[in-house]
């Protein structure tokens, strides 16, 4: 990272790599032109450039047909299209979808507002490691249950899901499943074979590739899977979501997933290795702090680390020469303890105190331990401080 900042706050964004942004470069300089316009010359370039990259993307994800891809501008809207989309198509089958409390956001949000437009939304509840009861998500399905929603892997804490088996007993009652997987490619294996899902959502922005596109896959089969526009307009990518593709976007995200199938294992090792010294330096030497999560499964990158007795926007003020983060960015302006901690049963007062450090493809050695030492030495330092924010003070 340029400047004097660490950044280790991957799980909100990643930069782009260098070998992205060159793959990137043709698609935005000569073939530039509307995909969709077939009848001239540059258009059928970038529309090939487009193809190519849906390709690309639906083999590395295991797919089988290209057509399974569907660009759009990030998981955001990807989990909008599959919930809201599915949800309107399936009516005629039930009006039931099941999900669980550490979703995020964009993911609770749309159920919410199908909840408001009659759905019934079951949230089945996480242990004390974040990983969904499936005993109780069994219990949930019912006839009517259209669809199931779950994530690859938190943000805050890095737990895997067991995605796999939810499938599976979600299949045996005939309801569709999708996962939203924007946490979990690039740093995880992920095929959809494997995992048996039909929906499965993500942006390119958090594995290295651009800001502003990403993709729901959606699993080719006879009949096919319906899912209705949430989008109108032109009937881009099978009427799925209109507006001009963003070619550039798709070129890149197509290069940065094949970045991640590259650097492999490898990667993953050493970004894991670096994630354990990290953690293990903090929590050897700061008494009272502990680790969130579930440690045999979780995101090689991702750690999550509490500290009783302090006030956590005093220990970011602190450092201004790491960029860590309190959970999710996207929830960061509420400074309220952690959701997806507090659900899985982390006291008030752990979870408002709690830190996400999350490594990535461009973090070192020299910047693990620094931000180790930096975060040992203000943890140490606010405690000690007589009032306001050391022992005894008022804390959410
Ligand atoms: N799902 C998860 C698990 C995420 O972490 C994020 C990003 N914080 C999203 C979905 C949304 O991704 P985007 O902001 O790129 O649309």
């Amino acid at each position: 990272m340029s400047n004097d900042v660490i950044y280790l706050d991957c799980n909100a964004t990643t930069p782009c790599d260098p070998r992205v942004v060159e793959a990137m470069l043709p698609s935005m300089t000569e073939s530039f032109a509307n995909p969709t316009t077939r009848n001239h010359r540059p258009g059928r370039d970038a529309a090939t450039a487009l193809e190519r990259a849906r390709a690309t993307i639906d083999r590395l994800l295991g797919g089988r047909a290209a057509s399974e891809v569907v660009f759009t501008a990030g998981a955001t809207e990807a989990n909008n299209l599959a919930l809201i989309g599915a949800a309107e198509a399936l009516a005629d089958r039930g009006r039931h979808i099941i999900s669980q409390v550490t979703e995020h956001a964009s993911v609770l949000e749309p159920l919410a507002a199908l909840k408001q437009r009659g759905w019934e939304i079951t949230l089945v509840g996480v242990d004390g490691k974040g990983r969904v009861k499936l005993e109780d998500l069994e219990a949930a399905l019912r006839d009517d249950t259209a669809l199931v929603s779950l994530m690859l892997a938190n943000n805050e804490t890095g737990t895997i899901q067991p995605v796999t088996r939810a499938s599976e007993l979600a299949h045996a009652r005939g309801a569709l499943v999708h996962c939203d997987a924007a946490q979990a490619i690039g740093k995880l294996p992920v095929d959809v074979a494997a995992l048996d899902v039909d929906l499965l959502s993500f942006s390119a922005h958090k594995f290295y590739g651009p800001k502003g596109v990403g993709a729901l896959w959606i699993r080719h089969r006879r009949p096919p899977i319906r899912i209705a526009s949430v989008i109108f307009g032109g009937g881009q990518e099978s009427g799925l979501r209109s507006g001009t593709p963003n070619v550039p976007g798709a070129v890149g995200m197509a290069r940065a997933m094949e970045l991640a199938a590259d650097e492999g294992e490898g990667e993953r090792a050493r970004v894991a290795a670096m994630r354990d010294r990290l953690e293990g330096s903090i929590l050897g030497a700061v008494e009272e702090s502990s680790r969130n999560g579930d440690v045999d499964n979780r995101l090689p990158n991702t750690t999550n680390l509490s500290f009783t007795e302090v006030e956590i926007n005093a220990l970011l003020v602190s450092l201004p020469d790491l960029a860590v983060n309190t959970g999710s960015a996207c929830t960061s302006a509420h400074p309220e303890p952690s959701q997806v901690l507090r659900a899985m049963g982390v006291p008030a007062e752990l979870a408002g105190s709690s830190l996400r450090l999350s490594l990535g493809r461009f973090t070192t050695e020299a910047e693990v331990d620094r931000a180790a030492a930096r975060i040992t030495e203000e943890v140490i330092r606010l405690r000690d401080m007589p009032t306001r924010m050391g022992r005894g003070s008022h804390r959410y």
